[in-house]
């Protein structure tokens, strides 16, 4: 990794630990490795990604239902999906300095890069399913296991979701939930995590239509990703699979620039009729879709769109970090170097703060944020100089600030400072929400 990019990553660490976005979790006791915990402006972030995602996929649509399954369900549905029998990485250990590296992600195989040594382990398969029990006996018949991926009790609640919402093929059903795996090597922040978020769509068709729908999923994710959360061509790219799974008809991954490399953001599968046909092997219980224009019966065939909260939330972080010499002197700071998050204005934790230039004017403008707060993200910024409040904000993402000045209450009216090209506008108290409507959500 270029000093660069480190450089990068590492400021983006140390900013989201010093605003309040993501902290280790558990960190006064040295923290744990793999886990992490979103502080308040990271939970108004990854909710305002969920929601975004939820919006998209099921509420603006008429072909999908929701979900919201737990995390953890019968053991055999993990048999059944293979996760207990293969979902793993092979992995090996240094002798002299104790590191573990997963054996793929290896430049040479044969030798540890923490410390050079040759002595390694031979490889072994390492399950990354994350073991618990259930009520008071621990002995492996009351084993369970926290899911590796939402997916699954998708699968198995399908007949369930169809009968109770009268639904005829095609249609999907999506969720957004936690997932765990035993990663071997966590790194890259939160990009790998063994605690992390996925959203996840599974799209029932028959087998002739799902090629068709692969390709529909495909080009609605990319839009998705272009056109609402805003990524550049050359931030996001397509990686085909060359080898698929026995099951699979066809498999890709969309993928994100971080500043350590391009890593998997997204993955769409076609998975054909493989867990439907499974559940139904292992459950005895017939999971096969009656057409009642054909007169046919058959297993689903099922597309997949699969994408991780986590993963966007850190490339939304990566995208929108910036530094630019900003004329703040204008602004009453000293420094001319700001720190700004240029994140979408619908997707920033706090889309406007309402900033009173002084204590005594602060109950009116205060009467502005209790207003404002109803339609938008909105926080009330009183301590400190204007330039410390509006680098304190540009730091944390927030489109606009509105200033309440002496003139405010006369004329009814504040002032909009644009996070971007640090513009002024006075708008009138009366117009400021469609004003706002406008710039946040056009
Ligand atoms: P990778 O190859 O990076 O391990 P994967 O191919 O195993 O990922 P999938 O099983 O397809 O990932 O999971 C779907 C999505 O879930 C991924 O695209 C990613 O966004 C997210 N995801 C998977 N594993 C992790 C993890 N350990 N931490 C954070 N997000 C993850």
């Amino acid at each position: 990794m270029s000093e660069k990019t480190t450089n990068k990553m590492e400021k983006i660490v140390s900013l989201c630990k010093r605003r309040g976005f993501i902290f280790q979790s558990s960190e006064i006791y040295g923290g744990i490795n793999g886990f992490w915990d979103y502080g308040p402006y990271g939970v108004k972030l990854k909710r305002a990604v969920e929601q975004l995602w939820w919006s998209e996929m099921v509420e603006q649509r008429s072909d999908m239902e929701g979900l919201d399954s737990t995390v953890i369900c019968h053991p055999k549905v993990w048999k059944a999906s293979g996760h207990l029998d293969k979902f793993g990485d092979l992995m090996t250990d240094c002798r002299d300095c104790k590191a573990r590296h997963r054996v793929d992600q290896m430049e040479d195989k044969t030798t540890c890069s923490n410390c050079g040594s040759k002595n390694l382990t031979p490889p072994r398969e390492f399950n990354l399913m994350m073991k618990t029990y259930v009520g008071p006996v621990s002995d492996e018949d009351h084993a369970a296991f926290l899911r590796a991926e939402t997916c699954q009790s998708i699968f198995v609640d399908f007949d369930l979701v169809k009968i109770t919402a009268r639904r005829k093929l095609p249609f999907g059903i999506a969720q957004i939930g936690k997932a765990f795996r035993n990663e071997i090597n966590p790194r890259n922040f939160i990009f790998r995590s063994r605690e992390f978020s996925q959203m996840e769509m599974e799209f029932f068709c028959s087998d002739e239509e799902s090629m068709k729908w692969y390709e529909y999923w495909r080009q609605e994710r990319l839009r998705y990703y272009h056109e609402i959360i805003g990524f550049k061509n050359d931030e996001i790219r397509i990686h085909e699979h060359e080898t698929l799974a026995h099951y699979a008809k066809a498999a890709l991954d969309i993928e994100f620039k971080f500043p350590f490399g391009w890593g998997e953001l997204e993955g769409i599968h076609h998975r054909g009729t493989w867990d439907m046909s499974r559940h139904q092997e292992f459950s005895g219980i017939s999971q096969e879709y009656f057409d009642q224009e054909s007169g046919k019966k058959f297993i689903p065939t099922v597309v997949e769109t699969s994408v991780g909260v986590d993963r966007t939330v850190l490339a939304i972080l990566c995208r929108s970090y910036g530094e630019d010499m900003a004329e703040t002197k204008k602004e009453g700071m000293e420094e001319d170097l700001r720190i700004v998050l240029r994140i979408k204005p619908r997707l920033a934790p706090v889309q406007i703060a309402v900033l009173p230039l002084a204590k005594k004017i602060a109950e009116p403008a205060e009467k502005i944020y209790k207003d404002i707060r109803k339609f938008f993200r909105a926080e009330f910024d009183l301590p400190g100089s204007i330039g410390k409040r509006y680098r304190r904000q540009d730091e944390i993402g927030t489109p606009f600030c509105l200033t309440y000045d002496f003139q405010s209450p006369e004329d009814n009216a504040v002032t909009v400072r644009d996070r971007d090209d640090m513009t002024q506008d006075r708008v009138s108290v009366s117009n400021l929400k469609t004003y706002l409507e406008e710039k946040i959500y056009a």
